[in-house]
This record gives C-alpha cells, sequence and structure tokens, in this order.
C-alpha cells in the first residue's frame, strides 16, 4: 500500500478535503476527496485501488459520523457535490437525481409538483439519497409505503475498481436483468458507489393529520386499548420517550407520548380519525397538513440522537408490545415505531450491554448497535445470506477497496 501521496490524492488533488471532517466514530481517514462528477468518482476509485486504499464512500455523514471505524481507512470520498436532479417525469411517477442530493431538495423539488418520494431519514435537509438507499433507511412509515430497496428502479454505479455499470432502468415496468441496485440498498457503501439513481416517487396525499396521546406504561401495555390497530391503517404509530419528546406537539407531560399518524384520501382519513378519537378519546394534539408532516421528520431525526444506540426488532405491532420491557427499571429513552416493530433505544454508555440483555429478555430481538454495546452480528439463520454477501463481495470488490464491505459480509450492523 502507499502512503498518502499515493495516485488517488494525484487523480483529485484540486478536490481534496480536510480529513478531520470525515472522522468515523472518531477516527478520521488519511485523506478525503470531494468528487464533482462520476467520472471524478471512477478516476479516485481506480487510483485508490491500484495504491491499495481502503475507501468510504461519504454522505453528509449523519450516520458515519457516529459509527464503528472499519479496521482500515485510508480515504473518504465525498459525494455531495453530485447534487443534480437529473430527470424528473411527474407523469409517470418517476425521477432520476445524483447521489448527493439531499433529502430535503427531493421533497421540495417533489412537493411543488403534489408528489412526494414516501421515505424518511434523519436530518432531511443535509442527508443525502445516496446515503438514504446505502443504509436502507426509512422510519415511522416503512410498514406502509416500504423502503428504499422498494423504491429504487436503478442506478448508475462505480464499482471498486473504478468501473462504471449500470443497473435496472428508469420506469416503473422494466425487464432489464439482475438488480444489482436494489441489492446496493442496505450494503452501506460497501459494494460499489452509487453516483445516481430512478426512484419511483408517490403522490403526496390528499390528507395528513397526526394525534398525538400521553400514555404512561399502565396504559401502553394495555392490549384492549391499541386492539384498533392495526385494523385501523395508520401511516405511523409511534411511541416516544419522555426525554425525547422535546417537540411542542409531542410534549404531552406523560411518560410516553403515542403519535397516530394518518394520511390518505380526506374522506378516509376523517373517518379514520373519528375511529381513533372513539376508542383513544380526544388527542392532547392534532397536528394536521405541513405540521404533521414536519412532525414525521421529528420522528425520524429521533433515529439519530446522540450517542450509544441499540436497536431492536419484534413481530408484535402496536404500544403494548413493549409492555413486559417496560415493567423493568428503565433502560433509557427510546423511540419505537410499532407498525414496523422497530425500536430504537438510546441506553448510557455505562449501561449498554445490561440494556441489551435485559430486553433479549423480553423478546426483543437487537438488530443493530452503535457504541459500547457492540455490533452484533446477524441472527444465525442469515447463515446462507452471508455466504451470498461474501460471494458478493469478492465479485464486486475482490481487492477490498471499499472499506465497509468486510462489516457488510459478515453481517455486522
Ligand atoms: C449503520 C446505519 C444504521 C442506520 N440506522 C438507521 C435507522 O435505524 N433509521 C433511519 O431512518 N436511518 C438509519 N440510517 C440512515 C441514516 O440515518 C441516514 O439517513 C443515512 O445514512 C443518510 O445520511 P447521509 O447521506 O449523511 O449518509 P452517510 O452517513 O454519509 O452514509 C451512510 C452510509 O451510506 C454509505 N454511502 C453514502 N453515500 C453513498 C453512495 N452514494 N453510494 C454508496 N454508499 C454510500 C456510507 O458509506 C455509509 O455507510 C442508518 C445508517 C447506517 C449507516
Amino acid at each position: 500500500m502507499t502512503g498518502p501521496s499515493g495516485g488517488a490524492i494525484a487523480a483529485a488533488q484540486a478536490r481534496s478535503a480536510d480529513p478531520a471532517a470525515y472522522a468515523i466514530g472518531g477516527t478520521a481517514p488519511r485523506q478525503a476527496v470531494r468528487a464533482a462528477s462520476a467520472d471524478e468518482v471512477a478516476e479516485t476509485l481506480r487510483a485508490a485501488a491500484r495504491d491499495g486504499l481502503a475507501v468510504v464512500p461519504w454522505g453528509a455523514g449523519v450516520a458515519l459520523a457516529q459509527e464503528t471505524p472499519p479496521p482500515c481507512y485510508d480515504l473518504a470520498l465525498d459525494l455531495t457535490a453530485l447534487d443534480r436532479v437529473i430527470e424528473y417525469d411527474p407523469e409517470d411517477f418517476t425521477v432520476t437525481v445524483e447521489c448527493g442530493v439531499t433529502i430535503a431538495t427531493l421533497r421540495a423539488t417533489l412537493t411543488a409538483r403534489g408528489q412526494e418520494l414516501p421515505l424518511e431519514a434523519a436530518h432531511a435537509s443535509r442527508a443525502t439519497v445516496g446515503g438514504l438507499l446505502a443504509a436502507d433507511a426509512s422510519g415511522p412509515r416503512r410498514l406502509r409505503f416500504g423502503a428504499p430497496h422498494d423504491r429504487i428502479l436503478g442506478a448508475h454505479l462505480v464499482l471498486a475498481d473504478g468501473t462504471r455499470a449500470r443497473s435496472g432502468g428508469k420506469v416503473v415496468k422494466n425487464v432489464a436483468g439482475y438488480g444489482t441496485h436494489r441489492l446496493l440498498c442496505g450494503s452501506r457503501g460497501g459494494l460499489a458507489v452509487i453516483v445516481a439513481a430512478s426512484l419511483k416517487i408517490a403522490p403526496a396525499p390528499g390528507a395528513r393529520v397526526a394525534l398525538c396521546y400521553g400514555a404512561d406504561a399502565a396504559a401502553l401495555a394495555d392490549a384492549a386499548r391499541w386492539r384498533i390497530f392495526p385494523r385501523l391503517e395508520p401511516a405511523w404509530l409511534t411511541v416516544v420517550e419522555r426525554s425525547l419528546a422535546t417537540a411542542p406537539a409531542l410534549g404531552t407531560d406523560a411518560p410516553f407520548t403515542v403519535v397516530v399518524g394518518l394520511e390518505d384520501e380526506p374522506a378516509w382519513v376523517q373517518a379514520q380519525e373519528s375511529a381513533t378519537t372513539s376508542a383513544l378519546g380526544a388527542p392532547a394534539a392534532r397536528l394536521a397538513g405541513e405540521a404533521a408532516a414536519a412532525l414525521v421528520q421529528t420522528l425520524a431525526d429521533l433515529e439519530e440522537t446522540e450517542g450509544p444506540r441499540l436497536s431492536f426488532t419484534t413481530t408484535a405491532n402496536t404500544p403494548a408490545a413493549l409492555a413486559t420491557w417496560l415493567a423493568r427499571p428503565a433502560a433509557g429513552p427510546f423511540v419505537f415505531h410499532a407498525p414496523a416493530g422497530r425500536l430504537h433505544l438510546f441506553p448510557r454508555a455505562e449501561e449498554a450491554s445490561s440494556a441489551a440483555e435485559a430486553a433479549a429478555e423480553c423478546g426483543l430481538t437487537l438488530i443493530g448497535a452503535r457504541g459500547p454495546a457492540g455490533r452484533p452480528p446477524g441472527p444465525a439463520s442469515l447463515g446462507g445470506l452471508l455466504a451470498l454477501r461474501a460471494r458478493l463481495r469478492a465479485g464486486l470488490d475482490p481487492a477490498g477497496t471499499l472499506a465497509l464491505g468486510e462489516a457488510w459480509a459478515a453481517g455486522l450492523r
């Protein structure tokens, strides 16, 4: 391996950036390059592969900054300058964007035509489409609208050796071979760089309402109270622990706030709201339209609360899923997206391991850990999948240039 003055830097010297701004979990790379085009991405990766440098593709760093650093980290490849909306076809409900476009920019573009990409990312004003896809990130509305891998139609890629490739297409109906673009969703920059992607978008809902209810542990545990869900079909149903409930609408003075989100045709939303208030009573707060949309973003932001994070999944999908766990001593601030059974807990560093054990004893399966609790391997049932991942990595990045590919192939989260 050559040193920091190797070919990668020479290839894009004019684009070099301050490595200190690209630290992963406190570890900065030796070099950083801000690519301004797909050609520069390819050129940088080609040079890095030749020089044996370990590269991490970098969106806005919303997630990366707090993650576990890879064993080798030579070069951060900043993709935020690739920020063009390439093609938007509202009639066809498709859009093609470069990877550095922020979620907020994309949202504004689509909103102007009464459309939306029904995916969330924490800190949407900074988070990039490339980072969202690579993380396969989704938030409160995942069960209703799916994950990024359900929305991607095709992508332009740069492989670890600098080869440019294309997968899928830019229209909804497509018969274009293997869905490598879908496979890259969730690969966290460990298999290839997504330089542009085509996405399937949706009409914005005619009405959107959020109903906020205060609840104590007994109310959360009352299964009968929540039986109306999922027969009613909330777009989101999220429980927020009080210390995270800093947004005014979430501040109910109760230990927990339960947010019921409804969106669809106005008549349907009205009927669902009536059914919800008949069952649960009048909410402490009711938000509609843009205020409700802003609340969805607030809930998504909570997932990137600073510090250690433990993510769990459960097959139960109402607030009562937390009953056994909440009966134990408090484990820390949390947000729970009930329909997708996804719990994010933010314990103190010294309590992370015991919190993970306690949750496991209550039937919650640990699927992700950031910080001192370590990085859990994927469930043992993923054995076959892990073998496939190893083969994919060997095929797409045989030299191991993309530094995060090793953890991805090992199923570490
Ligand atoms: C381990 C992990 C867990 C997460 N958990 C959640 C969660 O539970 N809920 C949620 O809503 N969001 C989650 N996210 C997503 C996160 O909150 C951000 O929304 C997302 O990462 C986008 O932010 P960003 O653009 O700053 O990406 P970054 O933080 O810069 O990058 C995120 C990941 O994507 C890779 N990457 C970035 N751009 C590209 C590209 N163009 N091509 C290939 N790879 C790229 C990076 O190498 C990195 O691995 C998670 C992300 C990670 C990495």
